[in-house]
């Protein structure tokens, strides 16, 4: 299992080790909920992509002593199964969700010399697609919950559902990081750029599951 960990630094940085990075150790077990039981289990290889650069990560593990299974730790800036950054991957979404680009125009935009191939970028498109209703409902109801007067949230409410839900998550994500901003200091420097991350990071904490 991983959890889904923001360190307030780039791939790069993280690569380097940037001064201060941290692995925080969870204080209970994710998996059996066991406190105090999770121990240091050295580290794993996983590579990440851009379309120019190859990054080699080292992944925190921690292996719980009471159920027996390991927990990682995954840099927000990453999703599970993909090999993309999550920036190369929101750049993609957004010129073809939000900008409406056609398919030609997201790959000269997001591509360098085929990577991400076409077909990735299709795939990316499709899977952001399927889970985009799930993941904007969640939002609602956080919104909704906080403030049932907010005006980030969607008039028609959350019964009614999204009627273009990839295109509806997309400005949810933002409605939730304006939202989060109030409550939260240490995301004062998070802005468009950053709102699939932190959306990733703030979804897979609520067990949300595939966001892409
Ligand atoms: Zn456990």
């Amino acid at each position: 299992m991983v959890i889904v960990t923001e360190f307030g630094c780039l791939v790069h940085e993280y690569v380097e080790g940037c001064p201060g990075l941290v692995f925080p150790r969870p204080n209970e077990c994710p998996l059996c909920r066991v406190v105090d039981t999770l121990i240091g289990h050295g580290f794993y290889e996983r590579k990440a992509l851009s379309p120019r650069q190859v990054y080699v990560l080292r992944i925190k593990r921690w292996y719980c002593k009471a159920c027996r299974r390991t927990v990682s730790l995954l840099p927000s800036f990453l999703l599970r199964f993909r090999h993309y950054l999550l920036d190369v991957i929101q750049s993609v979404v957004v010129t073809r969700v939000e900008d409406e680009a056609s398919w030609a125009q997201v790959s000269q935009h997001c591509a360098v010399e085929g990577a991400p191939s076409s077909r990735t970028i299709r795939r990316w498109c499709d899977a952001w697609a399927e889970h985009a209703s799930v993941w904007w409902a969640a939002i609602q109801q956080t919104l909704a919950e906080h403030d049932a007067a907010s005006p980030l949230l969607d008039p028609l409410g959350q019964s009614a559902g999204p009627r273009d839900a990839p295109r509806a998550l997309l400005q949810a994500a933002l409605h939730l990081l304006a939202w989060a901003k109030t409550r939260w200091p240490a995301l004062a420097n998070y802005g468009l750029a950053d709102r699939l991350r932190f959306l990733w990071h703030w979804g897979a904490g609520r067990g949300l599951g595939r966001l892409i």
